[in-house]
């Protein structure tokens, strides 16, 4: 599972279970969003972009060069703040313009 949803900072807003192009996050009766199939989660972190409240956190395994690291995405105005937490406490910041995204 890639992703993790914390349900105490989950608004219930819906934007991850539309925004997820795999149809793998739904709300459930508490009106939490959930993931229905963790495994079939490919990271695309659409999810995390979409989501209002940071709720939503994003595992970069060892795999991946992460060693546990999270990321999660909140917006400040035009831009996007991609934060990283490392398991050593370090906290890094990426801010990315949301209106240059597609300026590649
Ligand atoms: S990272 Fe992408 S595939 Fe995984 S749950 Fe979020 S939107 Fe769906
Ligand atoms: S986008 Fe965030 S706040 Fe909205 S339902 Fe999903 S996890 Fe909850």
């Amino acid at each position: 599972m890639s992703v993790s949803i914390d349900a105490r900072a989950c608004v219930g807003c819906g934007a991850c279970a539309r925004a997820c192009p795999g149809n793998l996050i739904a709300l459930g009766p508490d009106g939490h969003a959930r993931m229905r199939r963790p495994r079939d989660c490919w990271g695309c972190t659409a999810c995390l972009k979409a989501c209002p409240a940071g709720a939503i956190a994003y595992f970069l395994g060892a795999d991946a060069g992460g060693r546990g690291t999270t990321l999660r995405v909140s917006r400040s105005g035009a831009l996007s703040v991609w934060e990283f937490r490392r398991p050593d406490g370090s906290v890094e910041r990426v801010e990315v313009d949301a209106r240059d995204a597609n300026a590649y």
